[in-house]
């Protein structure tokens, strides 16, 4: 078992780390948050006074931090501190030129790096069934797929630095892009006179079917059990999928890609998490009612 500190106990860090501790790691915890640091201790963390403190004696260091600047600020700071050949796992959603930027210093200075961001919500953080997107050398993931499969049910390798990152947003601008065309084919159904029912039984075995129809179906009482049954509490909130499509974006500005669907997805959601920051993504169908 190994000594990993964990930086960044949140909402989705909290459990991951509370699984590496279950799993018999020594997990040194650190966050800035007092309440998120006695939790971890409750999951039998050991909390740290600070990240580098946290880090001393590590073999890998995990993070799930907000946004890339956290993950570039933490990484710098304990990169003076890491034995040569440490392992650094960043979990966080970031865009892609911090990932590949950290990535790039922590090799620089003789250090692993990996990027390893989740699909897969705060239930999963916790019950360690979350889905793991890695960016990195074949080195990097070999080192850190043991680590991460103690948290989750796949660990995928998806490419050299930054392409896990990459992974993570194409997949969540395809998801926001056919949540907001599902919704509005409900809508539309419904105002056609067509039963939600009827119309879920027809194209979820039909053309139309998609993750967002039949997964998470949007419509209340139709389908699996989803936040649309919990009035839209829980699951995903709306303010993240607009930060995934915002980086989306950001990142399709840099390639030069050309993406309508998913910047027409941005500007609607955009546009709801303005009001419904909190609220499920898939709440986004009653903007359409
Ligand atoms: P969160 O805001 O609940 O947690 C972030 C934690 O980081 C906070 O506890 C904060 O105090 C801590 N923190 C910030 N700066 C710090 C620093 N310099 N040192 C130590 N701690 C610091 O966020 P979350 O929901 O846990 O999400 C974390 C990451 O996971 C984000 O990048 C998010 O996009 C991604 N993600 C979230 C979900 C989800 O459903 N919540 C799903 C997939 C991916």
């Amino acid at each position: 078992m190994a000594r990993i500190a964990f930086i960044g106990l949140g909402n989705m860090g909290g459990g991951m780390a509370a699984n590496l501790a279950r799993a018999g790691h020594d997990v040194r915890a650190f966050d800035l948050s007092a309440e998120a640091l006695e939790r971890a201790r409750e999951a039998g963390c050991s909390p740290a006074d600070s990240a580098v403190a946290a880090a001393e004696g590590a073999e890998a260091v995990v993070t799930m931090l907000p946004a890339g600047r956290h993950v570039a600020e933490v990484h710098e700071a304990l990169r003076e501190v890491l034995p040569a050949g440490a392992l650094l796992i960043d979990c966080s959603t970031i865009d892609v030129t911090t990932a590949r930027a950290v990535g790039e210093a922590a090799a620089a200075q003789g250090l692993t790096a990996v990027d390893a961001p989740v699909s897969g919500g705060i239930a999963a953080a916790q019950a360690g069934t979350l889905t793991f997107m890695v960016g990195g050398t074949a080195e990097g993931f070999a080192r850190a797929q043991p680590i991460l499969a103690a948290m989750g049910k796949a660990v995928i390798h998806a490419g050299g630095a930054g392409a896990g990152q990459a992974a993570k947003i194409c997949n969540n601008m395809i998801l926001g892009a056919t949540m907001i065309a599902t919704c509005e084919a409900f809508a539309l159904a419904e105002r056609l006179g067509l039963e939600a029912q009827a119309f879920y039984d027809i194209a979820s075995v039909s053309s139309g079917q998609s993750w967002s129809m039949t997964s998470y179906c949007p419509v209340p009482g139709v389908g699996p059990v989803t936040p649309a049954d919990n009035g839209y509490r829980g699951g995903f909130a709306s303010a993240l999928m607009l930060k995934d499509l915002r980086l989306a974006m950001e990142a399709a500005a840099e390639a030069g890609a050309e993406v309508p669907m998913g910047s027409r997805a941005a500007e609607r959601y955009e546009a709801f998490a303005a009001e419904h920051g909190g609220t499920d993504f898939s709440g986004i169908i009653e903007s359409f009612r």
